[in-house]
């Protein structure tokens, strides 16, 4: 492909390829993909996101590099945005040659984060979370919460859904977008009913406050929490006591003890990195009874094993169109020639 047209995958495109390749399948892909890069987690240059804060949320900016590609989302969060008709989490970045610098894909990655995000949470379930785990309760029922649930299904072998929502509308359309899945979905009357004899509990709010979700008396033995919404200073869900009484799992430490719900913890909280229990370096669950918490905040490998995979999948099935992002010079010494060139103005002028 010419280097200056780079691949665009748009959302409605992006869509559109994960329909043909089949949610549970996307989201298997992206499980191995993420495992294959977390298993070559020294290979990486990373470095905790950048963030821009703000009275209403956060914009923040999330590079990361191994010696073949280079990749970086950006990506926001702002818990009101719903009120205004517009999502809490948007995102989009770009997969780039490093031998180059060349930009190879510019994507949305806002569905790409859904499915990343729950993928990276059914992998590290499958390591942490009692075997034979069936029930999960799912608390915070807004655009990530689908993603999560069929990858529990899926990947992790989760058949019961409890459901609660503070809106209950929000649990409705779970309901309604779940229809035909399989999953026995329990809507519940508060985040306490809903743990109730769960094997899972995964936390998906959007709050810009120290909430307290998950509280010790909720404890049951063996339990695992994937906690995914807690993952800003001042925005955490789990009760401090909860993650004394658990073994904790991060992605990146760095990032996670500035934006995860050990925020909460002093600085030497003990804590195991995901890629070392994938690798067998460290133990994850030991025993049948002990509490697992995966303290999720989202970390840039994530995100380029999805933009990876989503790029080898856009490329197999011939979808996405191309951008010019980059002048295309016949002698790259010669950009000023960009402008004299005829189709340098041609369609560039928007209707009056
Ligand atoms: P969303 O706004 O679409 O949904 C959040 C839901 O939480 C809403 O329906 C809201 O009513 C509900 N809620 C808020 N407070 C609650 C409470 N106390 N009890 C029960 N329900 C409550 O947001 P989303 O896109 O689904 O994202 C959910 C959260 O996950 C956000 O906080 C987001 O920042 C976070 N997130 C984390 C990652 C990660 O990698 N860890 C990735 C994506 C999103």
């Amino acid at each position: 492909m010419n280097p200056a047209h780079t691949l665009f995958l748009s959302a409605p495109a992006a869509a559109e390829l994960i329909q043909r390749h089949g949610i549970a399948q996307t989201l298997r892909g992206m499980r191995d993909a993420i495992a294959e890069d977390f298993g070559r987690w020294a290979d990486f240059d990373k470095s905790a996101r950048v963030a821009n804060h703000s009275a209403q949320g956060v914009i923040e900016l999330m590079p990361i590099a191994d010696d073949r590609l280079y990749s970086f989302k950006y990506v926001n969060g702002h818990p009101d945005n719903t009120r205004l008709g517009l999502s809490t989490v948007m995102a989009f970045g770009v997969l780039a040659d490093v031998a180059t610098g060349t930009p190879l894909l510019l994507s949305e990655l806002t569905l790409t984060t859904a499915l990343r995000t729950a993928a990276t949470s059914a992998l590290a379930a499958q390591t942490l979370a009692r075997p034979g785990s069936r029930v999960m309760a799912l608390i915070g029922n807004g655009a990530q919460s689908e993603f999560q649930a069929l990858a529990f299904q899926h990947l992790v072998g989760i058949s019961t859904l409890r459901v609660f929502d503070l809106d209950r509308a929000a649990t409705d359309k779970l309901v309604a977008n779940l229809a035909g899945s399989g999953l026995h979905i329990v809507v519940c009357a508060s985040a306490a009913d809903a743990v109730r004899g769960a094997d899972i509990v995964t936390t998906l709010t959007a709050d810009k406050t120290n909430a307290t979700i998950v509280t010790p008396d909720m404890l049951e033995p063996g339990m695992h929490i994937n906690g995914v919404g807690g993952d800003c200073p001042g925005k955490t869900e789990l009760h401090a006591e909860v993650l004394r009484r658990a073994s904790v799992f991060v992605e990146y430490t760095p990032q996670t003890r500035v934006e995860g719900d050990i925020q909460q913890m002093p600085a030497d909280f003990a804590v195991t990195e995901l890629h070392d229990v994938l690798a067998g370096r460290e133990p994850g669950r030991t025993h049948a009874s002990q509490i697992t918490v995966f303290d999720s905040v989202g970390f840039a490998l994530e995100d380029y094993s999805a933009l990876r995979f989503m790029h080898g999948l856009a490329v197999a099935q011939g979808m996405g169109t191309t951008v010019s992002l980059i002048p295309d010079l016949a002698d790259p010494k010669n950009l000023f020639g960009a402008l004299r060139a005829p189709a340098a103005a041609a369609g560039l002028r928007l209707a009056a």
